[in-house]
């Protein structure tokens, strides 16, 4: 479980995330929903640890990691899928997939994970040698998620997954990520600009308004609230 009390967080002078309290289930995927610029990145990279918060209190398993480093949080199965894929370009597929194993020790299961991953991301086997730079959009995309599942997490934070990409892509990328979350049993949350994905996805979302949470509930209830609907949903 992560729960996150009371969070401030922004750059510098400027404050982007007030107060902000929340809680992550063990094995659910949960869902950040909120307009541009709103604070939904600023906050996975304060779970993920690349933002120290002004303020606040995050735990994870009951233990407080506010201060504790990005590579500790990496180490210890928190990893970040960023928006913009940021794969290393001038590296192959596989090369990719390796450096997101860097933190890992045990070389047999990270062996296991890459031929897993090769095993439901069929396209990356195809295209190990590629340079990623190459790769396109949604190749990208799968290839990000992949680099992500081989640190081994406990908790993917993924910002941006569908941005971009043609809808059958998408439906390929909720397919995996469906099967991940079923067989590996790790906690995912998603921001995502479709909310429709996004709920669809989740069990559980958390709106996001001018950095503080507005509203939250289980995905089917937010799905059928009226201000939700006009203001995500174009319904
Ligand atoms: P989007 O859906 O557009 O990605 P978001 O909800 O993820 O939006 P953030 O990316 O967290 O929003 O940005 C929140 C605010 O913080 C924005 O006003 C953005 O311009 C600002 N911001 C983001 N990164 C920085 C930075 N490195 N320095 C200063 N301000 C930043």
């Amino acid at each position: 479980m992560v729960r996150v009390e009371r969070l401030n967080a922004g750059y510098g002078d400027v404050q982007i995330l007030w107060d902000l309290s929340l809680e992550i289930e063990t094995g659910s995927i949960t869902a950040l929903i909120g307009a541009n610029g709103v604070g939904k990145t600023t906050f996975l990279r304060t779970l993920a640890g690349a933002i120290q918060p002004y303020s606040g209190t995050i735990l994870f398993d009951d233990q407080d990691i506010t201060r504790l480093p990005q590579t500790w949080r990496a180490r210890h199965g928190i990893m970040m899928v960023p928006e913009g894929r940021q794969l290393y370009s001038g590296l192959s597929v596989e090369d990719n997939l390796k450096m997101g194993a860097y933190t890992r020790r045990d070389r047999e299961g990270v062996r296991r994970d890459l031929k897993w991953v090769y095993g439901i991301l069929p396209v990356l086997e195809e295209r190990r040698k590629q340079l990623a730079g190459t790769l396109s959009g949604g190749e990208a995309q799968m290839c990000a998620v992949a680099r992500g599942l081989m640190a081994d997490p406990k908790v993917l934070l993924l910002d941006e997954l569908s941005l971009g990409l043609a809808p059958v892509v998408v439906d390929g990328l909720i397919r995996v990520l469906r099967e991940i979350h079923e067989k590996r049993d790790i906690t995912i949350l998603l921001v995502d600009q479709d909310v429709q994905i996004a709920l669809e996805l989740a069990s559980r979302g958390y709106v996001f308004v001018n950095g503080r949470v507005e509203m939250s509930g289980p995905s089917t209830e937010l799905m059928k609230n009226k201000e939700i609907q006009k203001a995500y949903l174009g319904i």
